[in-house]
């Protein structure tokens, strides 16, 4: 029996979002002028529709991309060259989606500032957003160790100087209420396989102004911002898995929350010396990130599915090398902490089983990793 606590990687697909799928794979393209055409783009407004209805967004402002990583790579690049100004304000934490892009853009010549992040992982300073740049970029929750940001706080200081603020919610989305409106971001980036929606089904909730100017250049498709024939099957998936995932949120964030609390206290109990990097308050309920000093994090992660439980080491793999995480890097840990860590989480398919299995066998693991790491 396999124990699968990674839901924030991936989550698997949901009945309902395998039944729109298949339902709609056999449509057409839905630019097409004539029926089959029509009878598409009546299923992709539909998904856009209710989608923007979720969200807290107008039909319009939704973009549909093949992943978080296009939504994310789009809104930082775009709304860049959509601004005269060549400054770009990020955090430390975030996601390579959008790490990547603005180090991209540093490359080309665009001057790059970092909030600082204290040792929760949140934004400490806030005083970079006060001169203005052509965009900032604030994830909403972080992957690695679930800790929600202050994005509300960062959009107001930085409406106060004109800039337009780009919010990676790729771990919120279907997790937490959205309302794009209320949160007044200028783009916001989600990912259908995160809440039980189709791998490759991305999502950039985009303001008409100032919109991001394209990176793909090709037909008018999606306001000209993402052209491409788009997959109404997948659209239709994605609106399905979110209608899904926003009616079971509250309940589920209560529930995930036991799990993890179990989860948290049962590692504590049975092994010495852990550090805890997720956040007690303000947090994802389903994220437990810790160390486990003295391990390597990819022994750990090999003994842990050797027992039947998948869980990650939670930071970007380059050529199977495991490198420190640069999340817990910015939050001040030390090297040698950050290579012994593991990242639990817990979704929709988690139960107490999950728990039990990973309480039985922790102990033993971290002290053979730990006996290896003295070896290696
Ligand atoms: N942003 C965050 C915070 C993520 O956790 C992920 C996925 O791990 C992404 C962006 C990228 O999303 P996708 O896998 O859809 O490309």
């Amino acid at each position: 029996m396999r124990h699968f606590l990674d839901h924030a990687a991936t989550s698997p697909m949901r009945q309902v979002a395998v039944d729109a799928w298949v339902e709609h794979a056999g449509m057409l393209n839905p630019g097409g002028q004539y029926g089959s055409g029509r009878a598409a783009r009546r299923v992709l407004d539909d998904a856009r529709e209710e989608i923007a209805a979720l969200l807290g967004a107008d039909p319009v402002e939704v973009i549909f991309t093949a992943s978080g990583t296009e939504a994310d790579n789009l809104a930082v690049t775009g709304l860049y060259r959509a601004s005269p100004l060549g400054r770009v304000v990020s955090t430390p934490v975030e996601h390579p989606a959008v790490l990547e892009p603005v180090k991209a853009l540093g490359r080309t010549g665009a001057s790059v500032d970092l909030l600082p992040v204290g040792a929760d992982g949140r934004v400490s300073d806030l005083s970079a957003l006060d001169e203005p740049a052509a965009v900032a970029c604030c994830m909403w929750a972080n992957n690695e160790t679930g800790a929600l940001q202050p994005v509300d706080l960062v959009v107001t200081r930085a409406a106060a100087a004109g800039t337009p603020v780009h919010v990676d919610a790729v771990q919120v989305v279907g997790h937490r209420a959205v309302d794009f409106h209320a949160l007044g971001a200028t783009t916001l980036a989600a990912s259908a396989h995160k809440f039980g929606g189709p791998r490759s089904g991305g999502l950039l909730l985009a303001r008409r102004s100032p919109a991001p100017a394209p990176v793909l250049h090709g037909g008018g498709q999606e306001r000209g911002i993402r052209p491409g024939t788009l997959d109404v099957a997948t659209a239709a998936a994605t609106a399905a898995a979110l209608r899904e995932a926003v009616a079971e949120m509250a309940a589920e964030e209560q529930r995930l929350a036991a799990l993890r609390d179990r989860l948290r206290a049962g590692i504590l109990d049975r092994v010495d010396d852990v550090v805890v990097h997720s956040p007690e308050t303000d947090v994802l309920a389903g994220h437990l990130h810790v160390s486990f000093p003295g391990a390597e994090g990819d022994s750990l992660i090999m003994l842990l599915d050797a027992a039947g439980i998948e869980a990650s080491t939670g930071s970007a793999c380059a050529s199977g090398v495991n490198r420190a995480s640069h999340v817990l890097l910015a939050m001040g840990v030390d090297e040698a902490t950050t290579r012994g860590a593991v990242r639990f989480t817990l979704g929709r398919t988690s139960t107490e089983d999950d728990v039990d299995a990973v309480l039985a066998v922790i102990g033993e693991t971290v002290a053979r990793a730990r006996l290896a790491g003295m070896a290696g």
